[in-house]
């Protein structure tokens, strides 16, 4: 029988998609990595996988512990996968901008969920990195996967992601693209990029307006997942050849268009890595592949990014485009 064990068999092997219309026009061959196909719909479960395989190698985590991170949800679901086919208990720390969608979802495997305040620095005591440090060292047999400081983060990507891009490519691969949250994407598999092909492949990162990958102090942006206002150990600035700063704006219209034109409903991080990609395809050659990688799906964001009135809101609909008639009855 072509039977699966468990959703853990799963993990990666995601496919590669053309971008078709978003890219008309343009010299190269744009192609995304689409990772949710991942069973968690997020890139990551891979580095969930790995994360908790090397902690139960090593003896952090016993049967009947508990593990605790900081997640913006994607990785919460990753790891509540892993735990829940490994018999663990999963607490959860989240900043208050994340979508109630994801919090429910989190919830909806059995994890609990702590809300915290994104407007207090890292090192207040109610920041979500301070909150998640005091629970994992009064919860008795808890372990904290730290994805901003696991080298099992950036080394998942070393291991799949980079090789399968590779392979499915055919070796053809020129440029990849992928946001920057905790860097583990964008280093892991830029590394392994780098090394097969000598250094030829080139690595561009895309960073929201504001954030400190590309310049800016870290101010709030809209965009889940991606930017920081500090420089984890698991991102290796000395990979990416070149980071892309992108608007909430723009990267929310491309992630709009992603859906209509593409039929890919993907998250708000999604349209920020193809405007990224897009500005790097009108520079580049009729024989360069450009692949862009799509973190997760977009519907833990049908409240904002797709609700007309969020967008408004915030003056992210542009009036000269079809994106004001969407709502209309024509
Ligand atoms: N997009 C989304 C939606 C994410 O959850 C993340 C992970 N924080 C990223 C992009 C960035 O990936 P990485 O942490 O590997 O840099």
């Amino acid at each position: 029988m072509r039977v699966y064990n468990s959703l853990i068999d799963l993990v990666g092997d995601t496919p590669l998609v053309r971008l078709n219309k978003v890219a008309a026009g343009l010299a190269p061959t744009v192609v995304a990595k689409v990772e949710y196909f991942n069973p968690g719909g997020s890139v990551k479960d891979r580095i969930a996988l790995r994360m908790v395989e090397d902690a139960e190698k090593k003896g952090l985590i016993k049967p009947g512990g508990t593990i605790v991170e900081p997640t913006s949800g994607n990785t919460g679901v990753g790891l509540a996968i892993v735990a829940a086919e490994k018999g663990y208990r999963c607490v959860f720390v989240c900043p208050d901008k994340v979508g109630s969608d994801k919090l429910s979802v989190l919830r909806a495997y059995g994890a609990e969920v702590v809300v915290c305040p994104t407007t207090v620095a890292p090192d207040h005591p109610e920041s979500y990195y301070s909150v998640s440090d005091r629970l994992a060292s009064t919860i008795p047999g808890a372990w904290k996967p730290d994805q901003y400081a696991n080298q099992n983060n950036p080394e998942s990507h070393y291991a799949t992601t980079g090789p399968e891009i590779w392979e499915q490519t055919e070796g053809r691969v020129t440029h990849f693209i992928a946001g920057i949250g905790t860097g583990g994407t964008i280093t892991g598999t830029g590394r392994y990029l780098k090394e097969v092909s000598n250094g030829a492949v080139r690595i561009i990162g895309a960073d929201p307006e504001g954030s400190v990958y590309s310049g800016g102090t870290g101010r709030p942006y809209l965009v889940e997942g991606v930017g920081e206002d500090i420089w984890p150990e698991t991102f290796d600035p000395d990979i990416c050849d070149e980071v892309i700063a992108v608007s909430d704006k723009e990267s929310f219209l491309m992630t709009r268009r992603l859906a209509k034109d593409e039929t890919l409903l993907v998250g708000g991080s999604c349209g920020l890595a193809v405007a990224a990609a897009l500005r790097v395809a009108e520079r580049a050659g009729p024989d360069d592949v450009i692949v862009v990688l799509l973190p997760d799906g977009g519907r833990g964001y049908l409240g904002k990014i797709f609700n007309d009135e969020w967008m408004a809101d915030y003056g992210f609909l542009n009036t000269e485009t079809e994106e004001a008639t969407a709502g209309d009855v024509l």
